[in-house]
């Protein structure tokens, strides 16, 4: 019998999205950071994401306070991830039954810094009992038409950039595993990249936020660009703190930042004669887009691997 470990959490959103395909009063549906729904003067944008205990949360690492922050800001990257800005926040939570009331309230504590950081007011939710602590949020927000940024809009011959260093948020996570010290601070809490969105979005043709890795985020907007894409392996940014906990691991860092993920930074596309127009962002440039193919350029020029996948990690 099929499994989900045999389909993937990519293959089953597509079956999903054959099940549910779009239709002329959806802008789009199933397939990028948010859903987009088109009024006469903007986009609504809407997004959802849920963190599980033991899946992508460790109630022995983390506070309750990181818990409820990062569950508004994996959304807020979401939303960023198309250009726009977040307006409303719903919270949906299952507790199991021996939770502490202080922990509850630390956890609304870290959403409200998180959501008030980005000026996104939390308007509902929904609260029953789990065996796992489950937090759903759902965050609805709006673009102006000529600020959207779809994963589908890459041009032949765009710059591939990013907004900042990768595998920072994996390597922490892998120090928390192993019990060891170190820079655990992004993955502990992470930040999302709002306000650069915003500066880069009127230049760029596609975009999409770093969740599962540099390589998964290249796919996706291959895919739906149908295009392809070539990366410089050299000219993917690593921080020297990530170095540096790869070296106290014996880990190569570059894993992180192709197929690991929760950096929260952006992936965009944009055209050579437009990157003068975003400098002040510090734009990153680590390969191109090309007719077809997905390639890493390692001295050679090898196949880019695949990212994250939750029901195969
Ligand atoms: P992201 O990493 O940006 O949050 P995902 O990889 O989770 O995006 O989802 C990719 C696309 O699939 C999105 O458009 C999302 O709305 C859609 N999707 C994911 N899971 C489901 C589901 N259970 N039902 C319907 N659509 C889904
Ligand atoms: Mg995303």
């Amino acid at each position: 019998m099929k499994r989900l470990s045999d389909i993937g959490e990519f293959g089953l959103i597509e079956e999903i999205s054959n099940k549910f395909p779009s239709d002329e009063e959806i802008y789009k549906g199933i397939g990028d950071d948010c859903a987009v729904i088109e009024n006469e003067e903007d986009y609504t944008l809407m997004t959802t994401d849920m963190l599980v205990e033991g899946d992508h949360f460790n109630l022995d690492w983390q506070t309750p306070w990181e818990i409820g922050w990062k569950s508004i800001i994996v959304n807020i990257s979401d939303i960023a991830a198309m250009g726009g800005l977040p307006s409303w926040g719903l919270v949906s939570i299952a507790f199991p039954s021996d939770i502490e009331v202080n922990f509850a309230e630390d956890m609304f504590d870290g959403m409200k810094e998180a959501s008030e950081r980005h000026d996104m007011k939390i308007i509902g939710g929904d609260t029953t009992h789990g065996d796992l602590l489950t937090i759903n949020v759902a965050v609805i927000g709006r673009v102006e038409k000529e600020n959207l940024c779809m994963r589908g809009d890459a041009e032949i011959g765009d710059l591939i950039c990013v907004s900042g260093d990768l595998g920072k948020s994996w390597a922490g996570l892998e120090l928390l595993r192993a019990g060891k010290e170190g820079y655990t601070d992004y993955y502990l809490q992470p930040e999302c990249r709002l306000d650069s969105a915003r500066k880069i979005a009127p230049y760029v043709n596609a975009m999409i936020d770093v969740s599962d890795g540099l390589s998964s985020e290249v796919r996706h907007i291959c895919e739906e660009s149908e295009l392809g894409a070539e990366i410089e392996k050299k000219k993917v940014p690593i921080s020297d703190r990530t170095k540096k906990t790869g070296k106290k691991l014996n880990i190569d860092p570059m894993k992180w930042a192709l197929y690991g993920g929760e950096d929260f930074e952006l992936v965009f596309t944009i055209p050579p004669e437009k990157i003068s127009n975003i400098e002040d962002e510090n734009p990153i440039v680590v390969g191109k887009i090309i007719e077809e193919g997905l390639y890493l350029i390692d001295g050679e020029k090898k196949e880019l691997g695949e990212g994250y996948d939750h029901f195969r990690s």
